[in-house]
């Protein structure tokens, strides 16, 4: 290059650009709050919105881009369940938001009056998750809360009177104090962090990546063919019995939506939930080919794929007070509960799916303790990692149930911000009468 053209460069950058060399460290930013939520995912985001609506400072924490977590970016777009017996359950903040998708969408709310049978998902309500996110986003903003995106806690540390924890994320480092902190990661991961009891299973429930193919004609296909095509690809290993769950005729039926398996899903760190998600992608990937080596697939495309592997299970937390499977099965009225829970017990192992329905009439609760990890202070679990043994954790772990749990730890987190106090001294009366005066349904205790 000549040295006028080089300069003449030099002058063209200098004129739009701006040269940044090594910058001095900057003082650690430090930020105040009341209540602090780490996980905007399914029940996050509504603990969220509650603590906020409630006039404590709130900060949402999520480590990915959008709010609802499994519901929107693992594509679990069909929360349930809502109603039991005939009769609404729970509603509160979910309730709305789920509701709200539905209307703005145009979309239909199942008919809740017609028994479903053993057929349960037919109470769960099919929404946009993208537009579900949106309106979670709208919420949160309305109810003042602070939203960090692409944020996760890299240290936790108790102080006198509440919490200190460092945030980190892109380009970012942030010290929060807090009076309260939720734990909604679905993964127990603050609890993790600050070092108190986590359970696990030593193999999980598998994950599925939610995706739908479509551009075939059922009629045109030959499904005894085609599963011994499928049989023969498992042998040579093109395919994974898992990636159909053995059944081709079954896998095709929703255009393979929610109908493969992802074995040793795990969410719990980075790492692992890289090799998920490749997983998850891997499987499409092979089945998609073994599909477009068959004349009626050879149109075959795909119409939807999530960003994200669901996984169903990681930690469970030990708390204050434990659901069991027997509490669940007997619809067993704790004395701290604060919310109802409905769903069969749901156990995904071995390739197999058999759920267990609870006998007529039986409603389960969820009692506040089960959110209050043991000896701890002002510190509260919601979601999936609730305490709970496996079985009853395979029911709980529902949206509906999640969002309940959301809306009974933001109103509590926020109560005993106010007060000065830690969760498990909050005189449950008031956190009954708020949850009511929000919409939400809690259960009769007397
Ligand atoms: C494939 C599949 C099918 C299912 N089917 C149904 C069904 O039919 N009906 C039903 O109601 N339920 C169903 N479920 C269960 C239900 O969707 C989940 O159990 C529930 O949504 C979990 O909610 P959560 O709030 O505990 O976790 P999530 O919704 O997963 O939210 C956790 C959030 O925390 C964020 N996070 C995690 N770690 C950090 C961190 N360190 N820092 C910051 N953010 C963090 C995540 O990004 C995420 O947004 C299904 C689940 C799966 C996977």
């Amino acid at each position: 290059m000549k040295r006028r053209t080089f300069l003449n460069t030099l002058g063209a950058a200098s004129a739009t650009s701006v040269l940044v060399g090594a910058e001095a460290p900057k003082a650690l930013r430090t930020l105040d709050t009341d209540v602090l939520i780490i996980g905007g995912g399914t029940a996050g985001t509504i603990a969220a919105v509650q603590a906020g609506r409630l006039g404590a400072r709130t900060i949402l924490v999520e480590s990915g881009s959008q709010l609802g977590g499994t519901t929107t970016t693992a594509g679990v777009d069909f929360p349930g369940l809502f109603h039991a017996w005939g009769k609404q359950v729970i509603a509160g903040i979910g309730w709305e938001l789920v509701t709200a998708a539905v209307k703005l969408n145009d979309d239909d709310l199942p008919d809740f009056t017609k028994p479903t049978g053993t057929q349960h998902w037919r109470h769960q309500v099919k929404i946009s998750g993208q537009l579900y996110a949106a309106l979670a986003e709208e919420a949160c903003v309305k109810a003042g809360v602070q939203l960090r995106y692409y944020e996760f806690p890299e240290t936790v540390a108790p102080t006198a009177s509440g919490w200190r924890v460092r945030l980190v994320g892109k380009g970012t480092s942030v010290q929060v104090t807090a009076k309260q902190l939720v734990d909604c990661t679905g993964n127990a991961a603050v609890v993790g962090l600050i070092g108190l009891p986590r359970l696990r299973e030593k193999v999980a429930q598998p994950g599925t990546l939610i995706y739908r193919l479509g551009g075939w004609d059922a009629a045109t296909v030959d499904m005894n063919a085609l599963q011994a095509q499928a049989n023969a690809a498992i042998k040579s290993g093109a395919l994974l019995s898992t990636d159909i769950r053995g059944n081709i005729a079954g896998f095709l039926r929703n255009g393979g939506e929610n109908a493969m398996h992802v074995p040793g899903a795990d969410s719990s760190t980075s790492e692992a939930h890289t090799a998920t998600n490749i997983l998850g992608r891997q499987s499409v990937l092979r089945v998609l080919r073994f599909l477009k080596q068959e004349p009626a697939f050879a149109l075959v495309k795909v119409e939807r794929l999530q960003a994200e592997t669901g996984v169903r299970e990681t930690f469970r937390t030990v708390g204050e007070a434990t659901v069991s499977v027997d509490d669940y099965q007997t619809g067993r009225i704790f004395p701290d509960a604060v919310a109802h829970s409905f769903y069969p017990i749901d156990l995904h192992v071995d390739g197999s799916i058999v759920p267990k329905h609870l006998k007529e009439g039986v409603v389960p609760t969820i009692p506040l303790g089960a959110l209050i990890p043991k000896s701890s202070r002002n510190l509260m679990v919601a979601g999936r990692c609730l305490s709970s043994d496996r079985l009853a954790n395979s029911a709980l772990r529902v949206q509906a149930s999640c969002m309940a749990m959301g809306q009974a730890a933001g109103v509590t987190a926020a109560l005993a911000a106010r007060a000065g106090t830690t969760p498990l001294r909050m005189p449950l009366v008031n956190i009954r009468r708020e949850l009511a005066l929000h919409g939400a349904i809690v259960p009769k205790t007397d």
